[in-house]
């Protein structure tokens, strides 16, 4: 089913230009369903990486970009201001921390952790404090694809052994451990007490995802570990940065994960479901005093500027998805979903290959003890009538929010199926 041009020509994610991995042709998604180019239709168990929260072919959604298309398509940031990015970052600075007050708008989740990190450093020139360059992150982090957000990326599953020397040195401490809904291990926040005690002259900022570490693991960990690393960087001065790409709007049960420690950052970056899956486009929220300091500082400004910032289309469709968000009643929709995920999907636990299962609001995961065959299984998956994209040991799902029970229970009933298949032989283990 692979076309032949895209086989040849085109590169997809992560993949290589001689041994590809085979792509299925769509030819339109609405829901949660997507309709290949062949006929067959797959309910979406990922909600294109965390994106589509309100499914495909939103009849609200479309409006909203062919509204803004009568005005504009695009009108440079630079000089111009306008209605759908004034309205959007209205409505972000209400349901975001409250110490969150001005909006850096970009054009993609790596690029606002970049705008993060520059933040950072600027914020400590304009205090004279110019040593504090460097940033502190947790193991199993995963932040984008770009130069300096690939260097606060896990530095085992990340890309570090790619890029080695040309990467910058960042400091890395042990992924949390302490499981969210489990105790709290006091042990699990020394090394980066003692890290931060140790080299916070040249640390400008600790990043992390709150609450959940998305590609580089999909793992929960414990609330006090936030409250704990908030402390450390109050106390070293150092900047918070959470990473709220694919925790935010809602996924984690919470509208953003910090609400589950209730600790704020200084400052935040949001991308993916931002649109509801239909546009690129991320922010990089920040606190007035850092906001402020880096305008005192000897700059004066701050540098950086994307061609596409606040793209009026992304942002009209960006206030409307969010508009739709909180106007429902997200949180018990939501709910309905992690009860589901958990009626079906806790008893794989059982199974000998099966590592762990771990659910939170709209995520369910399961963890194998091995790397699985992604070709095999998603060929698997696809005859089964589901989209799912397992990598490494990790078989995982994030529904859009619309699937209905019937759909959810569908999808889950195929994954499970194949996962208990697995044992034996198809429990291939990739190099
Ligand atoms: N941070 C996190 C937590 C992410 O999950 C992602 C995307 N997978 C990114 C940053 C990068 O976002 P983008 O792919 O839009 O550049």
């Amino acid at each position: 089913m692979t076309d032949l041009f895209d086989l040849e020509h085109i590169w997809h994610p992560y993949t290589s230009m001689l041994n590809p991995l085979p792509t299925f042709k769509v030819k339109r998604a609405y829901g949660a369903t997507i309709e290949l180019e062949d006929g067959r239709t797959l309910i979406d168990g990922m909600s294109s990486w965390w994106c589509a929260i309100h499914g495909y072919n939103h009849s609200e959604l479309n409006k909203a970009i062919t509204d803004q298309l009568q005005n504009m398509a695009h009108i440079m940031f630079g000089g111009f201001t306008h209605e759908p990015a004034i309205e959007l970052g209205k409505l972000l600075l209400k349901i975001t921390p409250p110490s969150l007050d001005k909006i850096f708008y970009a054009d993609s989740g790596s690029v606002s952790v970049e705008v993060a990190l520059k933040m950072a450093v600027q914020y400590w020139t304009a205090l004279n404090q110019p040593a504090k360059t460097n940033f502190i992150t947790t193991r199993s982090g995963y932040h984008g694809d770009t130069w300096n957000a690939m260097s606060v990326c896990d530095p085992v599953t990340g890309m570090h052994q790619i890029f080695g020397s040309s990467l910058p040195n960042r400091i890395f401490v042990p992924a949390p451990q302490s499981r969210f809904d489990g105790e709290w291990n006091p042990q699990d926040i020394q090394e980066l007490k003692q890290q931060i005690e140790q080299h916070h002259h040249s640390i400008a900022a600790l990043i992390i995802e709150p609450i959940v570490q998305g590609a580089g693991g999909m793992r929960f960990y414990h609330p006090e570990y936030l409250r704990q690393a908030k402390i450390l960087c109050e106390k070293y001065n150092l900047l918070l940065i959470f990473d709220e790409i694919a925790t935010g709007f809602g996924r984690t049960g919470k509208m953003f994960a910090w609400e589950h420690a209730q600790v704020e950052p200084d400052i935040m970056c949001i991308g993916k479901g931002l649109t509801g899956g239909y546009m690129t486009l991320s922010a990089t929220l920040t606190t007035k005093e850092v906001a402020e300091t880096i305008s005192r500082g000897e700059a004066g400004v701050f540098m950086h500027g994307p061609t596409f910032m606040a793209n009026p289309l992304a942002c009209a469709v960006a206030l409307r998805s969010t508009q739709l968000l909180v106007e429902q009643d997200w949180q018990s929709n939501i709910q309905r979903i992690e009860k589901i995920l958990a009626e079906q999907l806790t008893d794989l636990a059982q199974l000998d290959h099966v590592a762990d299962v771990r659910i939170l609001g709209a995520i369910g995961v399961v963890e194998l003890t091995s790397s699985v065959d992604m070709k095999s299984l998603q060929q698997q998956f696809v005859e089964r009538g589901i989209w799912v994209r397992p990598f490494g040991k990790l078989v995982y799902v994030m529904p859009p929010y619309v699937i209905t029970d019937d759909e959810l229970n569908y999808l889950l009933v195929q994954m499970s199926e194949v996962v208990k298949n697995m044992q034996g032989a198809n429990a291939n283990v990739l190099a």
